[in-house]
């Protein structure tokens, strides 16, 4: 374990799409720093392993398999959670798919798939984290969109974009909400991160495309110190937006 950073340790933080990039770092990170992590993703090898590595390094995790499509999966994993260690303070609402494509070529699923994952997703962990954190009269909702979210991905990820636009919406109404509640919202906006997203899109056209844009990519670590920054935070401070990108990316 780590230093151990005011404000993390012992906290019990769940994070979704913890399989790998962006939800695997901040795992480590805040495990590093005395957390207790809650890891999903559908991928449970990945997810064990990773369990495992944080376990042999001194850190506290549980994994389960978790598919943010289906309710039932999300509502298991938060269930999970606190039977495991009593309490959820935080959820990384994180994973993501950004599978690029031209809107004129219809790939139709994929719009539906994106916004199951990248709207609905969130959506379902809001739903089943509030009412524990209602109950504790404390928590924290962190939620990772993207710049795209922000300015619009065109051509090629243009739903993409809706759905992280969408987030960005969620996220601000969230914290109007919540905050009587003593509950926090936070949105990470990434600019482009080394990580396994580029490879969601379907045409290998795409993804060698994306792979050359891909080479001023910063590591995932930087995203997680933000996330870590955030929960960090005395109780009575909400870092509400924290935009993060490559020096050298102008989008
Ligand atoms: P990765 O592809 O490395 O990680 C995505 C994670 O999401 C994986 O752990 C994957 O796990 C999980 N995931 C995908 N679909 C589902 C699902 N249906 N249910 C549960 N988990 C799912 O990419 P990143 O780390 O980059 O992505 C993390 C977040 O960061 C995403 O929301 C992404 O949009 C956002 N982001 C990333 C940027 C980048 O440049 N990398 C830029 C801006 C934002 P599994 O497949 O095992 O389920």
């Amino acid at each position: 374990m780590g230093m151990g950073m005011t404000n993390i340790a012992d906290k019990v933080v769940v994070i979704t799409g913890a399989s790998s990039g962006i939800g695997e770092s901040t795992a480590k990170l805040l495990a590093q720093n005395g957390a207790k992590v809650v890891l999903g993703a559908r991928r449970k090898d990945r997810i064990d392993a990773l369990t495992r590595e944080i376990s042999a390094s001194g850190g506290r995790s549980i994994g389960f398999p978790v598919d943010v499509t289906k309710r039932a999966d999300v509502e298991a994993f938060i269930k999970g959670a606190v039977e495991s260690f009593g309490r959820v303070d935080v959820i990384v609402n994180n994973a993501g798919i950004m599978p690029i494509a031209p809107i004129q070529a219809l790939k139709v699923e994929e719009w539906d798939r994106q916004i199951d994952v990248n709207l609905k997703g969130v959506l379902y962990g809001v739903a089943a984290v509030l009412p524990q954190m209602q109950k504790q009269r404390s928590g924290h909702i962190i939620n990772v969109a993207s710049v795209a979210g922000i300015k619009v991905f065109a051509p090629g990820g243009v739903v993409y974009s809706a759905t992280k636009s969408a987030v960005r919406a969620l996220t601000e109404g969230l914290r109007m909400e919540l905050h009587s509640h003593n509950i926090r919202c936070t949105m990470i906006s990434p600019g482009v991160v080394a990580t396994e997203l580029p490879e969601s899109s379907s045409e290998e056209a795409t993804r060698k495309d994306l792979r050359e844009f891909y080479k001023m990519a910063i590591p995932p670590d930087s995203i997680a110190s933000a996330i870590a920054y955030a929960i960090g935070q005395p109780a009575e401070v909400e870092v509400d937006e924290v935009v993060i990108r490559p020096t050298a990316q102008d989008f």
